[in-house]
Parts: C-alpha cells; structure tokens; sequence
C-alpha cells in the first residue's frame, strides 16, 4: 500500500510531536515542514525532509494527503485554517471552546469550495476528552458530567504569571482537588464551584531586587486566571525552573456520574496522565488524519469534528481484523 503522505504547517511544540509521531506510525510518511520562519534556521528532529516556505505551500497540493495544522489556535489557525482547507485535507487542534462553532462553519465552507475533507478541534480537551463527554450523555441521560485538568501545566497561566512585574520566569500547574473527585467518584453527583474543583501552584523566579509579597498579592488576586482558585506561589532558583519544571505534563479526568433503572449508580471514568501534553495531542492528530485521509477516498467532503468521526477509521487495521481483535 502507499503510505499517506503528511505535511506539517508551523513547527512550535505540536509541530515537533507530529514530526516524531509520524516515525510510529508505519502507514504515513512525512513529507515536508512549512514554516513562516526562515526555513534555514529550523533543525527538525527526527526526519531528514526540507523546511518550505509556508508562501510556497500551495505548490505541494498534489504531493501531501493530509496537512497538520500545527499553528497556535488564538491568532493562527483563524486565518490559516480556512486558508488551507481549500487547499487540503486538514487536521487541526483548534482549542478555543466558544469560537468552535464559527470556525467550523468558517472550516465547512473552505473545504467544500476545494472539496476537501477537514476535521478540525482534535487533540485531548477538545478531542477524546470531547467524546468522551459524549458517550457518558448519551449512555446515562440522566445524571452530571464532570471535566478535571490535570496536574498539568497551562500555557496561559503560565504566560499570565510571566507578565507580572518582578517576575522573572514562571510555570503554573493546575490541580485536580482530591476531595472533589472523590465525592464525584462516589456517585454523589455534587454541586461544584470553581475553587472547589481545582487549585492552582505557581512556581516564579523573581526579578533581582523584586518584592516577593508584591508579586504573590498580584499573581493570586489576578482576575480570570487566579482570583477564583486557591492559589500558591513557590519562589525558586532559575536553575530549579530549569531542571525541575521543563517538562509540559499535563492530563486529567472526564467522569459521567448517572442513574438507571430504579435508581442504580453507574459511574464512568476516562482518564489522561500525560508525560507530554504536546506530544500526546500530536499523536491524536496523526490517528485522525488517517481518518481524513479515507473520508476523502471516499468523497466526503467539508468539515467534521471527533464526534462526526467513526472510531475504526483511526486505526491502521481492517474493519475485519477490528471485529475480530477488539469486539
Ligand atoms: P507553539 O507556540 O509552540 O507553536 C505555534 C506556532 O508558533 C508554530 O506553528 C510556529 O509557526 C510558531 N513558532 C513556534 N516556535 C516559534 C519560535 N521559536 N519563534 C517564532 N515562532 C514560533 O504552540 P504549540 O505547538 O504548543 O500549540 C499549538 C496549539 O495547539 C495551541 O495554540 C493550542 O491551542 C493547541 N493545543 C490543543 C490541544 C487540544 O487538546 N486540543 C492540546 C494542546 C495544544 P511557524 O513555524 O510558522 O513560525
């Protein structure tokens, strides 16, 4: 069979995932990297393919399958997105929960003008998290749904800490509180605000000469991203920052807590612990591109989300050896 050839748009964190996710995956190739940067001045790491111009990118229609949208979803994948589609199959992980509905619309009517196939939002909270929120509600009709984070490490917050003045450098992790999941797992079905789900622990290297009292009251009174958590903050050495706190975890749980028949609990529980928050979202983008890839085959064109999307085409086994491996 001929592999599926893969390019990949930008090379930030996801980029480099799907670059090593493609080597694991035996039916796919990957067949270049585009960049706005310059293209000399990037190192891939794993596979000896060129870098191109991302202005160049339309010449390669003919040479790639499925294009992994691996730019950040705030300012590029608006404009970047619809772009491509046209163009290409595409996969993206586009993560900002209340813009979803328009840019799929934005996605559906790009890829339909190109007949091309898009599925868009993919990764883990949007993704598999997303699915499985739905297999709880459409299983248990009755009952709550419950979404923990964590422990990981965010991005924004992160960010956000890094903007305080005095602050150095910093990383903010965000913590499932392990009372609330045990009355969740309980089947209690309780009400849970904000703080009481999760906390927050900030790990900051000052500025010299900073006032730590000052840039604590400012990191947990900060609104929207900390003022509604309980919050630490941990003051480190820049060389602790390095060596302990690098890494990008993060994970978590989605739990369905519901009733049937006269009454009986039934819980279920799907849970992440990811050693690298961008790596494991680059390998879901990699599974569903090969799902992209076999819609198209098949004539199905526009945009789709994970929930539009049947589970065997994900896998690089038959439908037959599915049935006969996995029922
Ligand atoms: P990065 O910031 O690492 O990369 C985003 C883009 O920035 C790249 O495509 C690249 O474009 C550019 N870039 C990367 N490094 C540099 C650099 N050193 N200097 C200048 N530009 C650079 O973001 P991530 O890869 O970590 O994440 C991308 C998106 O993935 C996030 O915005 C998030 O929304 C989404 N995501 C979704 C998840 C989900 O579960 N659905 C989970 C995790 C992330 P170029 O090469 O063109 O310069």
């Amino acid at each position: 069979d001929e592999k599926i050839r893969i390019g990949v748009a930008g090379y930030g964190n996801l980029g480099r995932g799907v670059e090593m996710a493609i080597a694991r995956n035996p039916d796919m190739q990957l067949v270049g990297v585009f960049s706005r940067r310059d293209p000399a001045s990037i190192e891939l790491l794993t596979q000896a393919v060129p870098v191109h111009k991302f202005d160049d990118i339309e010449q390669f229609r003919d040479q790639i399958d499925v294009l992994i949208l691996c730019g950040g979803s705030k300012n590029d994948l608006p404009e970047q997105g619809p772009a491509l589609a046209t163009l290409f199959n595409t996969i993206d992980s586009f993560d900002t929960h209340n813009k979803i509905p328009e840019y799929f619309a934005a996605m559906d009517s790009a890829s339909c003008v190109g007949e091309r196939t898009s599925i868009i939002s993919v990764g883990w909270d949007p993704g598999v998290f997303s699915l499985n929120r739905l297999f709880g509600e459409a299983i248990l009709p009755e009952g709550e749904t419950y979404t923990f984070w964590g422990k990981g490490l965010s991005q924004g917050h992160s960010d956000a800490i890094r903007r305080v003045p005095g602050v150095k450098a910093g990383v903010q992790y965000t913590i499932p509180s392990a009372e609330a999941m045990e009355l969740v797992r309980s089947g209690s079905q309780p009400q849970l605000s904000t703080r009481e789900k999760h906390t927050r622990e900030c790990h900051v290297v000052l500025e010299a000469g900073a006032d730590a009292k000052a840039v604590e009251h400012a990191i947990v009174s900060m609104p929207d991203y900390f003022a509604d958590y309980d919050t630490t903050v941990h003051f480190i050495s820049e060389e602790e920052l390095r060596s302990n706190h690098s890494a990008m975890p993060h994970g978590g749980f989605v739990i369905r807590s519901g009733q049937t028949g006269d009454g009986s609990k039934q819980v279920i529980e799907y849970s992440l612990k990811l050693g690298s928050n961008p790596e494991f979202t680059a390998a879901v983008l990699v599974a569903y591109a090969r799902a992209a890839f076999r819609l198209h085959k098949k004539g199905v064109h526009g945009a789709h989300s994970v929930l539009d999307i049947a589970p065997g085409l994900l896998s690089p086994k038959s439908p037959a050896q599915l049935r006969k491996e996995l029922l």
